[in-house]
């Protein structure tokens, strides 16, 4: 079936349980899956049901279990890599190291539990034993983005999974078939049909697995304006975890620095892999007023060289579409209304294909408006700001509510110390692109850009509590102190 790319979170809103969601690929409009919007309660009890006995494996069991997961995957890596490129319209090269990623997580996350939450035990005085060991949640509720709709909800489950936790795991509404074969591969490696659910739907169905009473904590990474919502919904709720990875404004500031052909690639990486369609991506490069122009001129060429085309054409692409037309009218409009507020185009944002959702990389000059909105483009726009001196371009960095990914590119070992320490990110970078954050790190953001419970290498942090036991071989007690000495007592 071939139809015009549609707005499906719109879709999705208007489905309830039984209804129909279609996935179309964002590149050609064609269909690549459909299936039934689910029910979050259904899903919950059927993981509630699965959860004790899982919880009951040794921590061994469930660590092969992973391992045989990382195997079915790692046996798939093409079809899924496949399936992602279609579905998303991301470079088949993209998607490859994508599902690389899902794969490397599994030992990544056996390392981290074993270092973030492992089993400790201390002397205490009189022969007596201090315990620290981790429990499990319960049901935790995963809610996926759709820029990386494999990875970034598998980095949330493997970690629940190995602390001995079952899950509920909602992908995206534009990315079903990815979160669908995701979970087939943990069923297929072994781990119980009710240990990993699937619940297929948009924003609607991820409210109403939000307000779950049978579930134990929510696991979420996609944008702010959702996390906020979540946020309010678990008010009153502290005995239940939240996790939010949201979005940001990145800063990329460019600095003193001699090699500008190097600072130029860094900085387009930053801005436009994945479309732009990144967390981390940078959205405003940060240059020194009067010194820019070699820089942008780079740039310039840069963008002229980029190809922009579907995930399978050949040569492959730079970049892909973005994931629907609705996403790429919404950035359209947030690039108007820059020019309208007195941005200058250094590169113009084009829509080269009619009727979908490609868009060229695109510069514009902002220096000059008054009352920037600070909000995240989450398309191929980068934002120019010029400074009159290094500390105005850490103001400018810090000149956001977000705080996610920042990157210095050049500078002197002084400056990037005095970048690093006056910064508001959770990662802050020297000579690197803001995005391509390492896995076997912490992840996350200050600001809205989360709400202090970091994934990647600490994802275990959040997927399983400390409790603390003080144990004796046999039971003890005396009272030293407040009592009446026996002999005074008349009986
Ligand atoms: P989104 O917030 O629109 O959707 C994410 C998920 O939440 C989807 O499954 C969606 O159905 C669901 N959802 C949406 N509104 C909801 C609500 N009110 N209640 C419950 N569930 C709701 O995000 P997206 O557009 O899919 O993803 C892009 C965003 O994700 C960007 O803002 C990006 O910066 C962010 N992101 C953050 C990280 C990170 O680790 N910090 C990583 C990737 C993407």
């Amino acid at each position: 079936m071939h139809r015009k790319v549609e707005d499906r979170s719109d879709v999705a809103e208007r489905t309830g349980v039984g209804s129909k969601l279609i996935s179309f690929e964002p590149a050609t409009g064609d269909e690549v899956w459909s299936g039934q919007v689910g029910d979050a309660a259904a899903e919950v009890a059927a993981a509630r049901a699965a959860w004790p006995a899982w919880a009951a494996h040794s921590h061994a069991f469930r660590i092969e279990a992973m391992r045989r997961f990382a195997n079915v995957v790692r046996k798939q890596e093409q079809i899924f890599a496949e399936l992602i490129a279609r579905e998303t319209g991301k470079p088949l090269w993209e998607t490859k190291t994508e599902v690389g990623a899902v794969v490397n997580k599994v030992e990544i996350s056996i390392e981290a539990y074993a270092e973030r939450t492992p089993q400790r035990k201390m002397e205490a005085a009189l022969g007596n034993k201090i315990a620290v060991r981790h429990k499990p949640h319960g049901v935790l509720a995963v809610l996926g983005p759709y820029n990386f709709p494999a990875h970034l909800p598998n980095g949330h489950i493997v970690p629940a999974l190995i602390a001995g936790n079952a899950v509920v795991f909602k992908p995206s509404e534009k990315t079903p078939a990815t979160g669908a074969f995701l979970v087939q591969c943990f069923h297929e490696a072994g781990i119980p049909e009710g240990v990993v659910r699937l619940l297929i739907g948009g924003p609607e169905q991820g409210r109403d697995l939000a307000g779950q009473a049978g579930i134990d904590g929510l696991l979420f990474t996609g944008s702010a304006r959702a996390g906020m919502a979540l946020h309010r919904q678990f008010a009153e709720m502290p005995q239940k975890i939240l996790a939010l990875e949201l979005g940001g404004n990145n800063p990329l500031v460019v600095w003193q620095t001699k090699d500008i052909d190097t600072a130029a690639t860094l900085a387009v990486q930053s801005a436009y892999l994945s479309a732009g369609q990144r967390c981390t991506a940078a959205r405003r490069l940060i240059v020194e007023d009067g010194e820019h122009e070699p820089l942008i001129e780079a740039m310039r060429k840069l963008n002229a060289r980029m190809l922009v085309s579907e995930p399978f054409a050949d040569p492959q692409p730079f970049m892909g579409p973005l994931i629907d037309n609705a996403a790429a009218d919404h950035v359209q409009e947030q690039w108007l209304n820059l020019m309208m507020k007195g941005g200058k185009p250094i590169c113009r944002l084009d829509r080269p294909f009619k009727d979908k959702p490609f868009l060229t990389p695109a510069l514009i000059d902002v220096s000059d408006v008054k009352e920037r909105p600070d909000e995240e483009i989450f398309g191929p726009v980068l934002q120019l700001v010029r400074v009159k001196d290094f500390d105005h371009a850490i103001e400018e960095a810090n000149n956001t509510r977000f705080g996610l990914a920042a990157s210095l590119i050049g500078g002197s070992p002084e400056m990037y110390d005095k970048f690093w320490a006056n910064v508001r990110a959770g990662v802050i970078n020297w000579n690197k692109p803001t995005n391509g954050a390492p896995s076997n790190a912490p992840f996350g953001g200050l600001g809205m850009s989360g709400n202090h419970r970091p994934s990647a290498f600490y994802a275990a942090d959040y997927c399983a509590y400390p409790v603390t036991s003080v144990e004796a071989d046999r039971a003890r007690g005396t009272i030293g102190q407040g009592l009446r000495d026996p002999n005074m007592v008349e009986d």
